[in-house]
């Protein structure tokens, strides 16, 4: 008797899972993901532990719209920071150049 309580509770539950996947799936692909709701965030594969991807969310329906792959730490051999500093430096030096 336990036993076939167990299945049918377990089956119930499988049930009330795919009707709710449904639900959000026909959600998500009514929804427009009006610009205001969308937001960036970034990927964990667990806690404390991202994966340097960052995701474009929909906050209506929570679809994720876009992916944008891991930025490489390393440019041109130096830091990516630093890089970006030398960068701005240069550039600084240019217009200071032209006045
Ligand atoms: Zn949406």
């Amino acid at each position: 008797m336990k036993k076939k309580k167990k299945i049918e509770k377990l089956r119930k539950y499988d049930y009330l899972k795919k009707d709710f996947e449904n639900v959000v799936k026909e959600l998500q692909s009514k929804c427009k993901h009006p610009k205001k709701g969308v937001y960036w965030a970034d990927e964990w594969w667990a806690f404390g532990h991202g994966t340097g991807r960052k995701l474009k969310i929909c906050s209506f329906c929570n679809k994720i719209i876009e992916t944008k792959p891991k930025k490489p730490q390393w440019v041109c051999g130096i830091k990516r920071k630093k890089y970006r500093k030398l960068i701005n430096k240069l550039k600084q030096n240019l217009k200071e150049e032209r006045k």
